[in-house]
């Protein structure tokens, strides 16, 4: 019996979902002199409620304290990830016609790496951003920026002040959410009455079948199926229209909602194949949960295990990439520098700092040259093509490319 209750409905949660230990904030890097210092752990212990199917982590630190001033993530690193967003902005202008009199609201817009392609079709711009050091680098390219969490309140300013919007949107910002039922009433709030709302989250039916359990982590409070998202809207007075399935973070959708009301756009027909899918691989029933946990275990004999045989013959591995998602795997995992010995990354915010709870220091991607190690465990992946096109010249030296998951794999 644990003592949580559903964060959309309220039911008791005493169904395990995934049970990955004690883990520091998956973003609380470390400065050196931070070393010797005593560090903050929580359970990472996630629970799918039995009535509404939402999977969720309890919350066990406020998200000021999490996505405060000092939030380390600036979305504008990842190429494959830009090339997604300019990608959305021209089939939102194509499909819906937004233009100089619309109002495109992004929530959790951080440094503007998406609005910006918005603004350069000049179409209206506002971002909604609770980090501040991140709304000041947008701001400083031009597009203005709310340093606020979204929610009802914030939705009621907006409305207030005329900046209701015509699209409202949301990249991996639903499943950070706390309070799942005020963020969703906003949207409801913030909308105009033809309106569209636009979010995109990891599917849970892809973290199960692809066995991605490194992208639970404290700052996500929430594992989405859109049978548990089509619930909680419908509950706010919001209709669910169409849904893509993309490829971005191991397997997303993208919703598309409107006011209930608005009869003006039909509800597609893939809404009710993707629900069909979702119940047919056991999302609606307790026994498909029931079984995630011992993948998982699995997944991580098979990593100490390969990590452990190159250890033992003399090799050198190092990590790619600081994700938030390499922290939950290497801290479960219980891997420190003696297995990998450094990561790198191109985010110059992270360089020199070191991965919480396993110490693991984290350098340029220059380095790896220098280190020339064996093998180059990709942390990230999810950017699996990406990074091994980027840094192809490992080779040189005979270094091979590892992903850990869904299992761990040396890359030809
Ligand atoms: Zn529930």
């Amino acid at each position: 019996m644990s003592a949580y209750a559903c964060r959309f409905c309220n039911a008791p949660l005493d169904l395990t979902f995934c049970d990955l230990g004690m883990s520091p904030l998956s973003n609380a890097y470390l400065r050196p002199a931070q070393l010797q210092a005593a560090e903050k752990f929580y359970p990472l212990h996630s629970y799918v409620c039995e009535r509404c199917w939402l999977v969720q982590l309890p919350a066990h630190e406020t998200p000021d304290h999490i996505f405060g001033q000092d939030y380390a993530y600036f979305s504008s690193y990842s190429d494959s990830w830009l090339a997604h967003c300019k990608a959305y902005c021209e089939l939102m202008i194509k499909r819906f016609s937004f233009g100089a009199t619309s109002q495109v609201v992004e929530i959790a817009s951080n440094d503007g790496y998406l609005l910006q392609y918005f603004k350069a079709q000049g179409v209206p711009v506002l971002g909604i951003e609770p980090a501040a050091n991140c709304a000041a680098v947008a701001e400083s390219k031009g597009i203005p920026s709310l340093v606020r969490f979204f929610g009802v309140q914030t939705a009621q300013e907006l409305r207030d002040s005329g900046r209701g919007a015509d699209l409202l949107l949301g990249n991996n910002v639903l499943a950070h959410v706390p309070d799942l039922n005020d963020f969703v009433a906003g949207l409801k709030v913030a909308l105009k009455p033809h309106g569209i709302v636009t979010m995109e989250f990891p599917h849970l039916l892809q973290l199960m079948a692809h066995n991605q359990f490194d992208t639970i982590y404290h700052e996500h409070y929430s594992y989405l199926s859109l049978l548990a998202v089509r619930g909680i809207f419908a509950r706010h007075g919001l209709t669910l229209f169409d849904v893509q399935e993309l490829p971005t973070h191991g397997g997303s959708l993208r919703i598309y909602a409107r006011h209930g009301e608005d009869d003006s756009r039909p509800v597609a027909a893939a809404v009710a194949a993707l629900l069909e899918r979702e119940t047919a691989a056991g999302l609606d029933a307790a026994a498909a949960y029931r079984k995630f946990e011992r993948q998982v275990q699995e997944t991580r004999y098979k990593l100490l295990e390969f990590l452990i045989g190159a250890k033992r013959e003399g090799k050198r591995v190092w990590g790619y990439g600081a994700p938030a998602k390499g922290n939950t795997l290497l801290n479960y995992c219980g891997i420190r520098a003696d297995l990998v010995e450094g990561t790198v990354d191109r985010s110059p915010h992270k360089q020199g700092l070191y991965l919480p709870g396993t110490h693991i220091p984290i350098h340029p991607p220059a380095k790896l040259a220098e280190a020339k190690p064996d093998y180059v465990l990709i942390l990230p992946w999810n950017l699996r093509e990406e990074i091994v096109q980027q840094m192809a010249h490992i080779r040189g030296w005979g270094g091979r490319f590892v992903v850990p998951i869904p299992q761990v794999q040396v890359l030809a």
